[in-house]
């Protein structure tokens, strides 16, 4: 197999692209898609569950997709520095390409509200993190405002490049799946990736004919299976942070999953349009109903996302057990970032370690009462 140089070389031909755009990369994308092998027994349910892990990114979310485009493309167009306001991942991505492209990089953190893995890798990377008392949703109005004034380029993903590195994650599914599964769900934020997702399976799906007319089998998009249909996409929000599902934006959005902790998606149109179109739907989990997907991923399947990503989990299990989700169903779900991200909260759901001296009948002892019964 070729060396693996990234989305946007592995995806060219689907990109805003040419052979002079300097491409700042950390070889993102080609996420492994993992077939969940318990979950659906334990939920009783015949269905095949796949998890897109995109945690195995990069920086360890999937903000790298939409970073290495948005990064690339600021460069082409001669930036010197870029600008965003994050829940935690985008700053993380957006720190690592800045880094990687030799240009500044500026992030808006909402004060004691973003994950400790997230902080660290922002301040390792070398950007300046500015923490602001006050909320994400301030934050992306404040980088807005500051990239007019001082011409710094915004890379949050209303940038419109961001979604359109995002896109591939479809192309990936659909190149290992052979075709669009019947569902897909993701967590649902500031609302840009819902929107990306729909935009790659729609890419795939409707060029079959699209090229078929205007060519003789050659184009370039006869080279990739194409999808012959398109998912039915769910999205899911958390109970504290969701606006969508009610309609109306969150003043005070409050959630354990803080990629997710946002009350006015930037994205929300391109959202509703994804839903409408798909003949999908918003749903929201509780905290309690997310920690503990988390923890059956992490226990039932060896797969540890954060908070965020877990919500796929937690909402397929009620759409599924409410029948709203449908028996011999193929379903992907997006784990968005890595359970490595936030530490505290994995910690804070687990038992201490135990602390014995070091002596060997401490230790057999402990396995005896430990093992599993026969
Ligand atoms: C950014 C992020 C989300 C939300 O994505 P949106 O495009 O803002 O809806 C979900 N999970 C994780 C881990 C994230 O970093």
């Amino acid at each position: 197999m070729a060396h693996y140089l990234g989305l946007i070389e592995n995806y060219r031909d689907r990109l805003p692209v040419d052979e002079n755009t300097p491409v700042v990369s950390l070889c993102e994308g080609n996420t492994p898609l993992i077939e969940l092998k318990n979950l659906p027994q334990r939920l009783g349910k015949n269905v095949r569950i796949y998890a897109k892990f995109e945690g195995l990114n990069p920086t360890g979310s999937f903000k790298d997709r939409g970073m290495t485009m948005a990064v690339t493309k600021a460069v082409e167009a001669g930036a010197k520095a870029i600008i965003c306001a994050s829940t935690g991942n985008t700053s993380a991505a957006a720190a690592a390409y800045a880094a990687r492209a030799g240009i500044a990089c500026f992030v808006l953190i909402p004060e004691g509200k973003i994950a400790l893995g997230k902080l660290a890798q922002a301040m390792m990377h070398g950007a300046l993190v500015i923490q602001i008392r006050g909320n994400f949703d301030d934050g992306m109005r404040l980088v807005q405002l500051a990239a007019e004034t001082t011409g710094v380029a915004l890379v949050n993903s209303i940038n419109p490049f961001r979604p359109q590195g995002q896109k591939t994650v479809a192309f990936e599914v659909i190149e290992a799946l052979g075709d669009a599964p019947d569902y897909h769900a993701l967590p649902v934020g500031n609302a840009g990736n819902i929107g990306a997702h729909w935009a790659g399976y729609s890419e795939m799906a409707c060029e079959q004919t699209k090229a078929c007319a205007y060519c003789d089998g050659k184009c370039p998009f006869h080279r990739e299976k194409l999808a012959t249909r398109r998912p039915i996409m769910v999205g899911y929000q958390a109970s504290g942070a969701a606006p969508i599902v009610h309609g109306k934006p969150v003043e005070n959005p409050e959630t354990v999953a803080t990629a997710i902790r946002i009350g006015n998606p930037a994205s929300w149109e391109l959202a509703l349009n994804a839903q409408r179109e798909s003949g999908g739907w918003f749903a929201e989990c509780t905290d309690e109903e997310i920690l503990a997907a988390q923890k059956l991923l992490a226990q039932t399947e060896g797969v540890f996302c954060e908070p965020a990503s877990a919500i796929s989990i937690a909402g397929i299990t009620k759409d599924l057990e409410e029948g709203r989700i449908r028996e011999g169903a193929t379903i992907v779900c997006t784990l968005t970032g890595h359970g490595l991200k936030d530490p505290d909260t994995a910690i804070g759901q687990c038992v201490k370690p135990l602390t014995v001296d070091a002596e060997l009948p401490e230790i057999e002892r402990l396995i005896r009462q430990n093992l599993p019964k026969a």
